[in-house]
């Protein structure tokens, strides 16, 4: 496994893909799993709960660039309220339990399944657009 980057003052979004990178492709699960750097795949994402360090510690990459904007909340909210939904659907026709069964069960665990993804999907939408060389205002016809 090679990591060393060709050249560390790269900006986010700037190298990925094109020739000459010598990083292998990072697992986009690996990436969002362990909240990694979308690049070499070793450095940490966070610096915080959900604030992106400035570049990554272990290849340099810049950070900077990096805006995964409402993505991960649309996803959590798809997946949470899909789990969520269909959980109380089924507690409710199996075992017809009084409301507060369902208060005690689902709050906390919408709190949980949410606090919990948002990390890892972002991380994720991260990795997805240093792959795909996502930004703001750009285009397939800024490149000519
Ligand atoms: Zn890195």
């Amino acid at each position: 496994m090679n990591h060393e980057p060709l050249n560390s003052d790269q900006r986010f979004g700037e190298e990925a893909n094109e020739t000459g990178s010598s990083f292998l492709p990072v697992s986009l699960f690996k990436a969002g799993l362990f909240s990694r750097c979308p690049r070499c795949g070793n450095g940490a994402l966070y610096s915080g709960f959900l604030n992106i360090k400035p570049s990554c510690s272990s290849c340099g990459l810049d950070f900077s660039g990096i805006d995964s904007g409402d993505g991960p909340a649309v996803f959590i909210i798809l997946i949470v309220g899909f789990i969520v939904t269909f959980a109380a659907l089924f507690v409710e026709t199996q075992f017809q339990p009084p409301y507060w069964v369902h208060v005690v069960l689902w709050g906390p665990l919408i709190l949980a399944l949410s606090l919990g993804l948002l990390r890892p999907l972002k991380a994720m939408m991260v990795a997805l657009q240093y792959r795909h060389k996502a930004g703001e205002g750009t285009s397939m016809d800024d490149d000519v």
